[in-house]
């Protein structure tokens, strides 16, 4: 960065000096909506001869950020984390999403904010595997690997096998024997101590 003081941009003197705001709000535009954005000990610089403020790039930043906080937008690094947790490519992702690389690319470097209907179509992708599979996901990216059952022989993994279907069975009987309270096993339910029974 140049050496202060700069020239300014609205009265064209030499009086352009950094300085930190203590508090700064601002309105800004998301999607076709306002929001009130508030940051604190932001850095801009001022030009001492006419007042004209303007924002540096990090401070533009700090701004967007705030923002994305606001409207409860996934953040950039996090839409690359869980992109890279997967093993797809930017280009992989942006064909199953069929966005165009480059806006995802975006949203990942911060450049651009996503919108909240795109924000909630990343959600999706990144949280429900269904959803990345009917986009056409193969499987394999980012399934959950179940270690094999080690420390078993054939026979017991045999066994627990079908220990499983038998549990499993038995919990789809379940609610047949709870709607016929004549059926045996079921628990007798005796009324609270201060209810009189009637007839
Ligand atoms: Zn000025």
């Amino acid at each position: 960065m140049k050496p202060f003081p700069w020239k300014c941009e609205s009265c064209g003197h030499r009086e352009v000096y950094s300085e930190t705001l203590g508090e700064y709000t601002t309105s800004m535009d998301h999607d076709g909506r306002p929001y009130e954005v508030r940051v604190t000990n932001l850095d801009v610089v001022r030009c001492r001869g006419c007042g004209f403020v303007a924002l540096p790039n990090p401070a533009l930043r700090r701004l967007s950020d705030r923002l994305r906080e606001v409207v409860g937008l996934m953040r950039p690094e996090e839409i690359r984390t869980r992109r890279e947790r997967l093993g797809l490519t930017q280009k992989e992702m942006a064909h199953y999403l069929q966005v165009a690389e480059g806006t995802l690319s975006r949203w990942e470097t911060g450049a651009q904010i996503q919108q909240r209907c795109m924000d909630k179509l990343l959600l999706g992708f990144f949280e429900v595997e269904e959803f990345r599979r009917l986009l056409g996901v193969p499987s394999q990216h980012g399934a959950q690997v179940i270690p094999p059952i080690t420390g078993m022989t054939a026979e017991s993994q045999t066994e627990l096998k079908k220990a499983n279907v038998i549990a499993w069975t038995y919990v789809k009987s379940m609610p047949s024997f709870a709607k016929n309270s004549s059926e045996p096993g079921q628990m007798a339910l005796s009324p609270p101590p201060d209810m009189r029974l009637v007839g």
